[in-house]
């Protein structure tokens, strides 16, 4: 993987980390700023929706509380008989009716179970005794369980089967100065009407209902919820406010909050509030003691509805966009200042790795890579330097070498390697221009006797100084060279066998004069051979041996050449 990818994969996650842990610690926030702007508004709204209630139903609660404490009525509740007390109750009743908003009333008397309606038609005009509540009948045994139960004042929701309405009933009970039963008034408001006008409000997100001091639904958008005639329903059977949560950790919460307003209800005002679940949706519920009517009020604001998560898109947005600019920017400047010179640097080090000094140019960032860089240049110099010296002085070296492997050491004559490699290049110029040319073979008389008396020492001086007089007596372009031990070869060219002759007498001469001079007298016995074009080494170096031979044959300090016709004629001392 390349160091681009890496280096953009690891910015990539390293941002991707960055923003997750920004949007958990947002989200974290964003969730607490909601929950806190949530619960005020809960409040804020249980308050609102309970005094919207109470306010519509204060003035009932207030009337039937009058009507219940009406002498009138009261007289009349305890002679139910008497014809003139109930014209007048009858007529106290009717003056209610005209008041209450519903312009309907209900009179039940505990001494004789009489039940007196009328409803805002005055559909029961002169006829407002409608029935006689039966104990043993379940739908009259709401007033007998009041009665037991002593409550001075009821909300009830309730059919009324014999009268065929659905209501929201207000039950005051009406006592005598001793505080006896004597029956209970109230009125009754339309259920449909009132959920309409105070429930089903219609403010979206915003579901409020109520429910009684045992939890069991009262008001409520939705009907079939409302837990009908509660007062008469055994615990277990109730429609309770938990029915409308689904998860069971909900449905505690919701009856924890009602516990604990219950035991703090003189604490008026008070609100609980916490998230729950309906319908698959997040809300925050609040809740409400209502200590007038002895009811809960519950508020449920879906908060998908009034915190649309939609407003948080242009935020997705706003971090996707700076991802992608941060991500641009980071590749851009790892390009410029990082990956561009490092690739740079690399190619250049492959060209210097294979031998090639031609740098391109490099750019070089002001940072640590850059100074990598003009230690790179500058150690490339200097390597190129290196190079070429040592290359230089490998050719030199070379070049000495070759000539020190041809070079004799003890005389300074070419030696046998070079006098080879010059007598093959001498066959082949004879051969190319048809031209012949001389060799002469030389050794020196009973060298190993001189080496005897007078030492190895001595021996080397004199094949020094024979080297000397050699090279005296050749001329400038021959080539005089040591063969090996006491014997030495001079290549003559051009030649014939005058020179030939000339050249060698004159060699033999000189060794024997010079030689005398030095007080080390010694003589030298030659073969010569005029090589004609065509012969190979190994017949010139024979027939050059053969005449060396001749003249240590003939008695030494002698020169011996043979003739192209294979004759030789001899000279010397
Ligand atoms: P001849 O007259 O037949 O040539 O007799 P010679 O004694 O010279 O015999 P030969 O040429 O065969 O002997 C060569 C001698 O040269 C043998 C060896 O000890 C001696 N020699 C060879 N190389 C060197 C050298 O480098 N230095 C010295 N001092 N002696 C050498
Ligand atoms: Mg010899």
């Amino acid at each position: 993987m390349s160091l681009r990818i890496r280096i953009l994969g690891l910015a990539a996650v390293l941002i991707i980390l960055a923003a997750s842990a920004s949007w958990l610690a947002y989200r974290e926030l964003s969730e607490d700023i909601i929950e806190r702007w949530g619960q005020q508004v809960a409040e804020i709204q249980v308050r609102y929706d309970s005094a919207r209630l109470l306010q519509s139903l204060e003035r009932e609660i207030g009337l039937a509380r009058q009507m219940a404490s009406s002498s009138t009525l009261i007289q009349w509740a305890q002679s139910p008989d008497d014809p003139a007390l109930k014209a007048d109750a009858i007529r106290q009743m009717e003056s209610f009716r005209s008041n209450f908003r519903d312009n309907s009333y209900f009179v039940a008397l505990r001494e004789n179970g009489a039940y007196y309606y009328n409803n805002a038609e005055n559909e029961f005009a002169g006829n407002q005794y409608r029935y006689t509540l039966d104990a043993d009948k379940p739908e009259d045994a709401w007033f007998f369980q009041l009665i037991d139960e002593g409550r001075d004042f009821h909300l009830n929701v309730n059919p009324d089967v014999e009268l065929g309405v659905t209501k929201l009933w207000i039950d005051v009970l009406m006592r005598n100065e001793q505080g006896e039963i004597l029956g209970m008034v109230g009125t009754g408001l339309n259920l449909d009407d009132f959920l309409q006008d105070i429930v089903d409000i219609g403010q979206e997100g915003i579901t409020t209902l109520f429910v009684d001091f045992n939890g069991a639904i009262q008001l409520y958008r939705d009907r079939n919820y409302i837990d009908f005639a509660s007062i008469i329903k055994p615990e277990g059977q109730k429609n309770t406010v938990d029915l409308l949560f689904e998860d069971p950790q909900d449905k505690q919460q919701i009856l924890g909050m009602l516990q604990m307003l219950k035991q703090r209800r003189d604490g008026t005002g008070a609100v609980e509030s916490g998230f729950v679940t309906v319908d698959g949706r997040k809300h925050l519920a609040g809740v409400a003691f209502l200590p007038t009517i002895g009811w809960f009020e519950i508020t449920l604001l879906d908060l998908n509805t009034l915190i649309p998560t939609s407003h948080l898109w242009p935020l997705v947005a706003v971090f996707l966009a700076s991802l992608l600019i941060s991500l641009l920017l980071f590749h851009f400047i790892i390009q410029s200042r990082i990956l561009r010179p490092v690739l740079a640097l690399e190619d250049a080090t492959k060209r210097l790795r294979g031998g090639n000094f031609d740098l391109p140019y490099l750019p070089k960032p002001d940072n640590e890579i850059g100074r990598l860089v003009d230690h790179f240049e500058t150690m490339a110099k200097r390597v190129q330097l290196n190079t070429r010296d040592l290359e230089y002085q490998v050719a030199h070296r070379t070049e000495e070498l070759h000539r020190l492997a041809r070079i004799d050491a003890l005389t300074g004559l070419k030696n046998r390697r070079g006098l080879d490699e010059l007598l093959e290049e001498e066959i082949e110029r004879a051969r190319r221009d048809d031209e012949s040319f001389g060799l002469i073979w030389l050794d020196i008389d009973h060298f190993k006797a001189i080496n005897d008396q007078s030492g190895h020492q001595a021996g080397d001086e004199i094949l020094c100084r024979v080297a000397l007089w050699l090279k005296a007596n050749v001329r400038p372009y021959d080539h005089p060279g040591r063969w090996g031990g006491d014997e030495f070869v001079v290549l003559l060219s051009p030649c014939d066998t005058t020179v030939l002759e000339d050249i060698s007498n004159r060699i033999r001469l000189a060794v024997e004069q010079e030689s005398l001079k030095t007080g080390a007298p010694v003589t030298v016995s030659i073969g010569g051979h005029l090589c004609q074009p065509g012969e190979n080494s190994d017949t010139i170096l024979r027939q050059t041996d053969r005449a060396l031979y001749k003249a240590k044959e003939q008695g030494r300090n002698k020169v011996c050449i043979t003739r192209p016709d294979e004759t030789t004629v001899s000279s010397g001392a």
